[in-house]
């Protein structure tokens, strides 16, 4: 059976019910035996009926009191019936169904699963399901329980796998070596694909999971990987000249560079002056030195002569970095433009020109860098700032306007090792994990509305002191006019009442990028005192006379982002502070506040984040481009991660492109799951 054939001849299926589960994405048979249950429900095992919480839904095995009774009401008609077990008696409802009357014998048992109400220790059950006891055909195992299923119902979904999975049995082929199943104790390929429809038990449903999740994580790590040779690996990059040091520039430097930030030009360095291209992701908190770093590296691949190309998020991040480069670089006669979609056209073509006959060495820039018209004279070093992930894709876009460029990817979102090997598998990591010397530490404070009135009275000494402040307010909901009310709302009431008589202006993500950058602009020249926002627009800038970050509603964002928010402010000579209101009596909320006013790491608040996961999206993976997994969850899953990422890591060691015959199923497995150039990560 090919498990690419459509699911329309699947028994049961059909046209009709096709169409449906095209719906649901359901399209082939491989489709339809990996629709995974949303849940189970445990029919398998009974409950003493005394002790059953209102609203439970759950197994009872009780025998039979009464007869059926008949009960009219208008056109309703309602069978009861009640039933007892050791500890409690219970009264069972059902509406409309006369087949019943005749069915259940007094004195013997019988298995009943539905749901339970209890009126003060009065036990009703309303429509359940049953068995006679010593017959499983409605209980006495665990039924799954499908996520979505439109017009079908659970028990023809349920059918129709099982269907599905009939026509497959013992004929799946295994896609994972022997050695790992052994070493890893794996549930089979066959086993586990019906297993995780229909266990027997808990234990079983968990061994059939482990061994999918093991399988998916795997294969996308391996997807990775083979990502990595492709484009890293068989290629020949550019080596620069052992010559040309950096010794220069970091000895002209203000200040010592601290270890981390050593650490990591030397690997940066190591890579330039070898063969290999470099792929390298440097992660280091915000402030930690990553943009002097990447200048440094600059230095040397301009003084090598070859040109720079340094990509950032905004234009408000690329104009800073111009204002940084040319800060250190200039003396050394290197050249910096700018280049935003806002130059205008006659601008553009000058910067266009000179930069294809090599007078400017370092374009700095937005995404109007991936323009085709962009061309270099000779591009040896690709730097992009990542808020987000750019992804594989635009990183293949700027390189491809040299001849296999170094590549150089910076990111200030701190992501623990695990994550970090997903979501930037295809690169080698470097991490700065201290910061410059003498840096103050941000006082952070979690507070509650009852301290609102404090804290407006302190935001408004520090503004008289001469400071600023930030307020960010959450996206409540993901429309741009319910953002702007509500950052509108807000500013009128902080202008009008609260902050009546300081300077206080918004701004949210609907404005025109120009509108956006005459804010900020306003705000960096001190010419507001209050900026309110919502988090969609760029508050990346540096702003060092800004002491004070305020969070609305701070339960909302995942720890990364407030560490983010955090990072705005701290950036001068002044005592900062973040204050992060919230709304919620949740002990997982405690926590989270507790661990960001206890620490100011962000690699332990990453590591923390992932540890108190709880519902929401703490990292904003969608943000990050974590690839949906149809099983695994990269929060539950960590310990699976790990052992998935051991095997992955000996096997780019000893086999990289999967060439051994043990690890051929590997090879089908990724070609099979993974179209890589679709995977847009
Ligand atoms: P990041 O890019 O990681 O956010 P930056 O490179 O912008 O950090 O550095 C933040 C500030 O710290 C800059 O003003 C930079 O000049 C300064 N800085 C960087 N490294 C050091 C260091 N080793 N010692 C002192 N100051 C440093
Ligand atoms: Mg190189």
């Amino acid at each position: 059976m090919d498990l690419k054939n459509d699911v329309k001849y699947v028994k049961g299926v059909g046209p009709n019910r096709a169409s449906l589960l095209n719906k649901l994405g359901i399209y082939t048979l491989d489709d339809l035996i990996s629709y995974y249950p949303r849940t189970y429900e445990d029919r398998s095992v009974p409950k003493p009926i005394m002790g059953i919480k209102d609203g439970e839904e759950c197994l009872i095995e009780a025998v039979v009191l009464t007869k059926v009774t008949e009960i009219k009401r208008g056109r309703l008609c309602l069978y009861k019936l009640t039933v007892r077990d050791e500890t409690a008696s219970c009264n069972i409802t059902w509406f409309n169904q006369s087949y019943l009357k005749n069915i259940f014998r007094i004195g013997v048992k019988y298995k009943f699963y539905g749901k339970v109400t209890n009126k003060n220790g009065r036990y009703e059950m309303n429509s359940p399901v049953f068995d006679q006891t010593g017959i499983n055909k409605n209980t006495g195992k665990i039924i799954p329980i499908y996520p979505l299923t439109y017009n079908l119902s659970q028990n023809t979904i349920r059918q129709i796998i099982q269907n599905g999975l009939k026509t497959v049995e013992y004929e799946l082929e295994e896609n994972m070596p022997n050695y790992i199943l052994d070493r890893e104790k794996l549930m089979g390929k066959d086993e586990a694909s019906y297993k995780i429809h229909f266990p027997d038990d808990f234990e079983e449903f968990k061994k059939a999971r482990e061994r999918l999740v093991f399988e998916e994580i795997l294969g996308l790590q391996l997807a990775l990987l083979t990502l990595k040779n492709k484009y890293v690996k068989d290629k020949i990059g550019i080596s620069l000249k052992k010559d040309v040091g950096m010794d220069t520039i970091i000895k002209d430097l203000p200040f010592e560079l601290t270890d981390a930030q050593k650490n990591v030009l030397r690997e940066i360095n190591d890579d330039m002056e070898s063969q290999k291209i470099m792929n390298r992701l440097l992660q280091g908190d915000v402030g930690s030195g990553k943009t002097i770093v990447s200048i440094i590296a600059t230095y040397k691949a301009v003084k090598s002569g070859y040109q720079v190309a340094i990509m950032a998020p905004t234009a408000i991040l690329a104009n800073q970095h111009l204002e940084s480069f040319n800060q250190t670089l200039n003396k050394y006669g290197v050249r910096c433009e700018l280049l935003v979609s806002s130059v205008t056209k006659k601008k553009k073509e000058e910067i266009l020109s000179r930069l294809e006959n090599g007078e400017i060495n370092v374009l700095i820039g937005t995404h109007a860098l991936l323009e085709e018209n962009v061309r270099f004279r000779d591009l040896g070093l690709v730097v992009t700032d990542e808020q987000h992930r750019f992804g594989v894709r635009q990183r293949q876009i700027i390189a491809s306007k040299g001849k296999n460029p170094d590549v150089l990817v910076m990111t200030a979102t701190p992501i623990p090792r695990t994550l970090a090997l997903i979501l930037y598998g295809d690169l080698d990591i470097s991490i700065i994990n201290e910061l410059p010397p003498n840096r103050r530490k941000i006082e952070t404070y979690a507070v509650t509305s009852s301290l609102n009135e404090r804290i407006n009275i302190f935001i408004k000494k520090q503004i008289d002191q001469g400071r600023q402040a930030y307020i960010v307010c959450p996206l409540v909901e993901e429309t741009e006019e319910i953002e702007a009310n509500a950052v509108l709302e807000l500013a009128e009431e902080y202008k009008n009442e609260t902050f009546k008589g300081y300077r206080v202006e918004y701004i949210y993500g609907k404005l025109k990028p120009k509108e956006k950058d005459e804010i900020m602009q306003k705000f960096k020249e001190g010419k507001i005192d209050i900026l309110i926002s919502t988090t969609v627009i760029e508050v990346g800038v540096n702003v060092p006379n800004a002491s004070i970050m305020v969070v609305e509603n701070a339960e909302r964002f995942g720890l990364a982002a407030l560490h983010q928010l955090r990072g705005r402010v701290g950036r001068g000579e002044y005592q900062s502070y973040c204050i992060l209101k919230y709304n919620s009596k949740s002990e997982i909320v405690r926590k989270r506040m507790q661990t960001m006013t206890s620490t100011n790491d962000g690699f332990v608040i990453a590591e923390k984040d992932l540890e108190l996961r709880g519902t929401g999206d703490f990292f904003g993976t969608k943000q990050h481009g974590i690839p949906e997994f149809k099983i695994a969850n990269l929060f539950e899953d960590v310990q699976i991660l790990k052992r998935v990422q051991e095997i992955a890591l000996k096997i780019e060691q000893e086999d990289p492109k999967l060439e051994k015959s043990e690890n051929e199923p590997l090879k089908k497995l990724i070609q099979n799951k993974f179209d890589l150039e679709q995977l847009n990560l």
